[in-house]
């Protein structure tokens, strides 16, 4: 991680893999939610879980989260970190799931 870029929910709230809060919605499907208990937003984005020989987690992050993630890292930063974290959220899933 680059120092000083940091995904932020629009809370305020340090966004990371281990801070999130994942919640079980249903079979193969999960909510991300921020890691604040007072966020207006709480909903960070959703994941559907696709079983073949392996799992594999489609994780989409909501528009608001990344929008807002532009303007406060800059695109490039926003993407790489948007892609670090979805990393992350799966191999955090493949525990949860297994
Ligand atoms: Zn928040």
């Amino acid at each position: 991680m680059v120092a000083g870029k940091s995904l932020c929910c629009i809370c305020g709230a340090y966004v990371d893999a281990s801070s999130l809060v994942i919640v079980r919605i249903g079979e193969g499907s999960f909510r991300i939610e921020c890691p604040s208990p007072k966020c207006p937003l709480r909903e960070l984005g959703f994941v559907r879980v696709a079983h073949s020989s392996k799992p594999k987690f489609d994780v989409r992050l909501s528009r608001m989260f990344k929008d807002w993630n532009v303007l406060l890292n800059g695109k490039e930063s926003c993407d790489r970190l948007v892609r670090d974290l979805l990393k992350q959220i799966s191999s955090r899933l493949r525990k949860i799931v297994f």
